[in-house]
């Protein structure tokens, strides 16, 4: 059943296990995602990102989605992930998503706060749940200077019930030393910073850059305050090689029930790990 993030991560939260939001960009991560998780029992948070739109619209997407969600008993969630602009994030609320991600997180305090609070408004009298991020998460390829610029960019603990109290957000992703993509060096988290944001911050929190991160480190994570990780980069591994294995054999091949397979499984895995299975 389709449903907003509210309740779903609040659970967890109160339960300490961890929400997947599995990456989509096109039918079969989807019908893996879903299928994944129905076979779990495992509530998820299915995310399109702005940066895919052009794979595949929002509308295109929610389509085929309201499809698999008819027979599918368990709490699931569209979410956009990092909505660039109010537009975007409007778009997909259209379009039927349930809960948006802005992300003004390069931008200055005052400015993310502002354009957080104007989307947060338009989704709450739509029923639809808001993430925006505070601090910035970087990407894998520039970890190896983490030290210097990264470090700069994590959320400050002070600020962070500071903006959830100004915009009304209903979670809040934090940059703690996960990076996008594929991790250029070794990751390295700060989980003490993670436990003063989980003590001052009274909303779920949300940790991007899942994949490659390490399962123990994921676990600490959840144990030290996060409800939502997301995971892109990992099934898009998986799926590319669950193709390849099968292109070994054949010459000719369904491409996408071959990478469905491969998807499902690695995030199978990632649910195991987040203790979210039978959660649904
Ligand atoms: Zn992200």
């Amino acid at each position: 059943m389709l449903v907003n993030s509210k309740e779903m991560l609040f659970k967890a939260r109160k339960e300490g296990y961890g929400v997947a939001q599995p990456n989509v960009w096109d039918l079969h991560s989807l019908r893996a995602v879903i299928q994944g998780c129905e076979e779990k029992r495992s509530p998820v948070i299915v995310a399109l990102a702005e940066v895919h739109f052009d794979y595949i619209d929002p509308y295109e997407i929610m389509n085929m989605a309201r499809f698999y969600m008819e027979k599918a008993d368990i709490p699931i969630a569209m979410h956009l992930d990092h909505g660039n602009t109010f537009e975007a994030c409007v778009n997909a609320i259209r379009a039927g998503f349930t809960s948006v991600m802005l992300d003004a997180s390069m931008l200055s305090f005052e400015e993310n706060v502002k354009r957080t609070t104007e989307v947060v408004k338009i989704a709450h009298k739509c029923g639809v749940t808001v993430e925006a991020e505070l601090g910035h998460v970087g990407q894998g390829e520039d970890y190896e200077k983490i030290d210097k610029d990264l470090k700069d960019l994590f959320t400050n603990p002070e600020q962070a019930q500071e903006f959830v109290d100004l915009t009304g957000v209903d979670s809040l992703a934090v940059a703690i030393g996960t990076a996008h993509g594929e991790y250029k060096g070794t990751p390295k988290i700060d989980l003490t910073r993670l436990k003063e944001i989980r003590n001052m911050v009274n909303v779920p929190l949300v940790l991007h850059g899942g994949s490659g991160t390490g399962d123990n480190t994921l676990k600490k994570c959840i144990d030290m305050g996060i409800s939502k990780i997301n995971i892109c980069t990992d099934l898009m591994k998986a799926g590319a090689a669950a193709v390849n294995s099968v292109l070994n054999e054949k010459n000719y091949i369904d491409l996408g029930m071959a990478g469905e397979e491969g998807i499902k499984k690695c995030l199978q895995r990632y649910i195991d790990v987040f203790g979210c299975v039978g959660k649904a």
